[in-house]
């Protein structure tokens, strides 16, 4: 999202041939499309500030000023003129345009509907300009140039008519300014209605600008990315599923610094959020995708807000799999580079090992800052290593939940006797301390604090589990020494029957034994400490409503979420540290520990500065 600066060049008809080369049509349809068409000229004249100023939702008034190169005062005619530009002159230029106007029409299209006055200086001009009505007059005025349209549609009563409401013209133009003003931190906004200031934003750094205009929600939660291949590049902020939104209303993708609404990056994305984030949820996020211009057919609609890839597969590709990377790393092993999903005042985003946020590339104020150093630990360290009796707060385990969890192979035994272990690096979730209310973990960790929503979290390890399994078609499956037998209705064996290979796939052996009987002979053996039956109903239900394929492919997910939920350790079971600690082992080793796959966090931390700032200690 680098600034744009180009060379001043002159204002130039169009040739024939190239203007019939150019996506024709309308291009100020409602007042946003005004407002959209002026801030871009502005950007292409390299102005670093920007006013907006409309009356009545833009119809009355859209008046843009900025602080840009100008027009030189021979030339002002001609910007006014259809089909001039001075953007590009030839078809190869076209093709690797980097400027975000280049029809040489908007001006022209304007001033067709609505009164319009272009004031203008450039640095070297003794004063400023003025153009209307095509009558070019001396003007007093800074470097920069403000275009003001009034009465749109004053000549056309019909188009006018089309119109909605003051405030719903309004708000477009404000998405239209917003939409900007997040590709160009650099450049400084602000916008006013009816005389009433409603933003500004003055110039930031891209995780600084996102911040405010997306708000706390998203600053508190989301995920930096930077990757590339090749000619492509894509960076920007992807929300944790915690920032996702009921309504697709805080998704920006941009191409070359243009914001565009593109089915294939739109689709790229959803993809790589379909493991982290319900069907209903809208993920939240400001993606910029850099790629050589010729690469990008920019021109394919008048307003520019589709674009054509020549290859759009490689780059559907590219961006689901750098987004779903950035998702996955949000495992606890990755603890410390990402921002606990929690409350964002007691969130704390963590470090890398560097001590450097690796999403924040220039300032950064928006976060807190770093942990407490180390020495701060240490006056806790005291009562850490006082011995306590056994079990505090832990109710005492009916039953082995270890063998559940699995042993987390890879920690050895460290923390897995009830010794409370001091918390090391190798453990990034820490060693449990006790269970709250039968639903939380406690563990400590080398930052602070960690509550570990249990349920949640055990959901999350058995669905990674069962994809991984299924993926590798390799479903560990459980025998049952006794089958389970139920009750089933005509439909339900018929389903049974129908669909044996696709429920075996997935682990389950469910046979008619009589015509209203189902057995079930085995189950995943991931999901064998849940209810067969139950479990056995919801496959079934599943595959008969959307049939044994979908089940596999598009269904799948949900699938296996659903059966993870089943078997996940429920609330109110009492756990011991032995099984808790389990849980956090295989928390560190599972993909997107950090969410429940309901977009829920599994996990928050509360660092030691946030425990004394709630003591208000060293204030
Ligand atoms: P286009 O942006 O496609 O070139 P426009 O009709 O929007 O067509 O503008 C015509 C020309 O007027 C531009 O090519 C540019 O040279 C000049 N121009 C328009 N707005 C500005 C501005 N705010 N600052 C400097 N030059 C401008
Ligand atoms: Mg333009």
């Amino acid at each position: 999202m680098n600034q744009i600066s180009i060379p001043y060049r002159a204002i130039q008809a169009l040739p024939d041939n190239l203007i019939s080369q150019i996506a024709a049509g309308e291009v100020v349809e409602r007042p946003s499309a005004v407002v959209k068409e002026l801030l871009e000229n502005a950007l292409d004249a390299g102005a670093t500030s920007i006013t907006v100023r409309l009356e009545e939702g833009g119809v009355k008034r859209i008046a843009i000023a900025d602080n840009g190169r100008g027009i030189p005062v021979d030339q002002l005619p001609l910007a006014v003129e259809r089909h001039a530009t001075s953007k590009i002159s030839s078809l190869e230029e076209l093709e690797n345009v980097a400027t975000l106007g280049f029809r040489g029409e908007a001006l022209a299209s304007i001033a067709s509907v609505a009164l319009l006055t272009l004031t203008t200086r450039t640095f070297d001009a003794p004063h400023a300009w003025q153009i209307e009505n095509g009558k070019t007059t001396p003007a007093s005025g800074a470097q920069g140039t403000t275009v003001d349209v009034q009465d749109l549609y004053y000549n056309t009563p019909a188009r006018r008519k089309f119109l909605k409401s003051e405030q719903t013209e309004f708000g477009h133009c404000a998405e239209v300014v917003k939409r900007i003003a997040l590709a160009r931190p650099d450049v400084s906004f602000s916008l006013s209605h009816n005389g009433k200031t409603i933003d500004h934003w003055n110039i930031s750094a891209i995780d600084k600008r996102s911040a405010t205009i997306l708000g706390e929600n998203f600053a508190s939660a989301r995920l930096a990315l930077d990757e590339s291949a090749g000619p492509l590049r894509l960076h920007g902020f992807i929300g944790l599923p915690t920032a996702s939104k009921g309504r697709a209303d805080a998704q920006f993708f941009y191409v070359n610094g243009r914001y565009v609404r593109d089915k294939l990056l739109t689709h790229a994305v959803r993809a790589a959020y379909q493991d982290v984030l319900h069907g209903d949820r809208y993920p939240s996020y400001v993606i910029a995708l850099d790629l050589d211009p010729a690469l990008v057919d920019v021109n394919v609609h008048p307003s520019k807000i589709e674009v054509r890839f020549r290859d759009s597969r490689a780059v559907h590709q590219f961006v689901f799999h750098a987004v779903n990377r950035a998702l996955a790393q949000t495992s606890a092993t990755a603890f410390g580079t990402v921002p606990a999903p929690a409350t964002a005042s007691l969130a704390d985003p963590g470090t890398s090992a560097s001590g450097k946020m690796p999403w924040v590339s220039g300032e950064q104020t928006s976060f807190p800052t770093q942990f407490p150093p180390i020495t701060s630990t240490a006056n806790y360290q005291d009562y850490f290593n006082q011995p306590r009796p056994q079990g505090v707060g832990v109710a005492q385990s009916t039953g082995n939940y270890g063998a559940l969890f699995g042993t987390g192979a890879s920690s050895g035994t460290a923390g897995q006797g009830n010794a409370n272990p001091l918390p090391d690096d190798e453990h990034p979730l820490g060693f449990a301390l006790a269970q709250l209310h039968g639903v939380y973990v406690l563990a400590q960790n080398t930052k602070g604090l960690v509550l570990i929503d249990m349920h949640a979290a055990h959901e999350r390890i058995l669905y990674e589990q069962l994809k991984n399994a299924l993926d590798e078609n390799a479903m560990p499956v459980q025998p049952m020494l006794i089958p389970i037998t139920f009750y089933a209705d005509a439909v339900e064996v018929g389903t049974a029957e129908e669909n044996a290979e696709v429920l075996k796939s997935l682990g389950f052996d469910i046979a008619a034994i009589s015509p209203t009987t189902l057995a079930v002979r085995s189950v995943p053996a991931l999901l064998k400490n849940a209810d067969a039956q139950s479990l056995a109903r919801d496959v079934l239900r599943e595959v008969r409503e959307f049939g044994g394929s979908r089940v596999l492919i598009d269904r799948r997910n949900e699938l296996l979420g659903t059966l993870a939920c089943h078997t996940a350790v429920r609330a109110n079971r009492s756990l011991t540290v032995l099984e808790m600690n389990a849980l956090l082992r295989r928390m560190e080793q599972t993909e997107r520990a950090d969410q429940c796959n309901h977009g829920r966090p599994t996990w928050v931390q509360l660092g030691l500065n946030d425990l004394d700032r709630m003591f208000l200690r060293g204030q």
